[in-house]
């Protein structure tokens, strides 16, 4: 195609593989590499409490570096994992990695958060998953309640009862669970009532649309999920917050915490302990200040 032959080697590989078969197959190979050869890493985005504005939590986000195609989003390479199995032992690593992460925040003296970690439906279905979890969370000697895990809706209701079991287990202990991607899985409302969880995080998608002056049909959803979730007692976060018209309908809501590029962008672990370093010393945050009381 019109694709010019730079002179750096990406532009050379990604024409060769040009083929989206062949890329496909090439990172999905690659994974293996990826994980013994340190090519993965963790970014954290910052989760803040809404009456406060304080960090209080953080998502850890993988990503990979690859030598060849650069830097690869997730949204592509996760899926790849997951048909491979490579999804299982790269979720261990990302568990150990957020765990001891979290952990060396603390041994530097500042404040306690939660680590959010991901997990997909091969790794919910691996074999011992909840021994496993809570080995890696005792082994860095965290409280229970510093994991927060994501799971989304889907593979949620894929299979109810397992689940149940499986959480039930982690959530005995104390570890939390989040619904990921809240409102967007096309499920019955039913499994709310079925499976322990702790978290609704509220899909972008909701959020995308609050800000504006029309509270219209959108607007009436997120408030509609907010106000479930409480009535369930779980607690609410929003994702994606981008706009401080879209975080003042979120206080009004009494939403109970955001992430997303107003407060935060996914950051490398040294600047999230810089954020909290900073909270710690008291200094005023960096995030818009919330909305006077009602
Ligand atoms: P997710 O768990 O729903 O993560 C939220 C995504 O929204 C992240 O994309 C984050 O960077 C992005 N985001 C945060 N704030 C904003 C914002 O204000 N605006 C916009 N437009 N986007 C925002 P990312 O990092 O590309 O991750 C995509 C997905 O990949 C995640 O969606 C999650 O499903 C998956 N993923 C990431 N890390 C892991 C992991 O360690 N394990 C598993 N199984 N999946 C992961
Ligand atoms: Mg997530
Ligand atoms: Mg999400
Ligand atoms: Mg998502």
């Amino acid at each position: 195609g019109a694709r010019t032959w730079g002179e750096n080697s990406v532009q050379v590989y990604s024409s060769a593989a040009s083929e989206p078969k062949s890329e496909r197959l090439a990172l999905k190979n690659g994974l293996r590499d990826a994980l013994t050869r340190g090519q993965l890493f963790l970014e954290y985005q910052p989760q803040v409490d809404l009456a406060t504005r304080r960090i209080v939590g953080v998502e850890a986000l993988l990503r990979w570096q690859h030598p060849v195609y650069g830097r690869i989003d997730p949204g592509r390479f996760i899926p790849l994992a997951e048909e491979s199995g490579m999804i299982v032992p790269i979720g261990d690593w990302v568990l150990r990695t957020a765990c001891a992460q979290n952990r060396a925040w603390r041994d530097a003296g500042l404040p306690a958060v939660k680590t959010a970690v991901n997990l997909s439906a091969r790794q919910l279905r691996a074999p011992g998953m909840a021994a496993r979890v809570m080995e890696i969370v005792g082994a860095t000697g965290l409280p229970w309640g510093c994991l927060d895990l994501e799971i989304t809706e889907g593979v949620l209701i894929e299979d109810l009862d397992a689940n149940r079991k499986v959480l039930g287990e982690l959530r005995a202990a104390g570890v939390l669970v989040s619904i990921d991607d809240f409102g967007t899985g096309y499920s019955s409302l039913n499994y709310l009532s079925e499976l322990p969880v702790d978290i609704l995080k509220m899909d972008g998608l909701f959020v995308r649309r609050l800000g504006s002056s029309l509270r219209t049909r959108p607007y009436a959803i997120a408030e509609t999920i907010v106000a479930m979730a409480h009535r369930l007692e779980l607690k609410v976060i929003a994702e994606c917050v981008e706009t401080t018209e879209q975080l003042a309908d979120l206080d009004f809501m009494r939403c109970n915490e955001a992430q997303g590029y107003l407060f935060h962008r996914p950051l490398p672990a040294e600047s999230v302990g810089a954020l909290l370093a900073r909270q710690a010393a008291g200094a005023a945050g960096s995030a818009p200040s919330p909305a006077p009381a009602l």
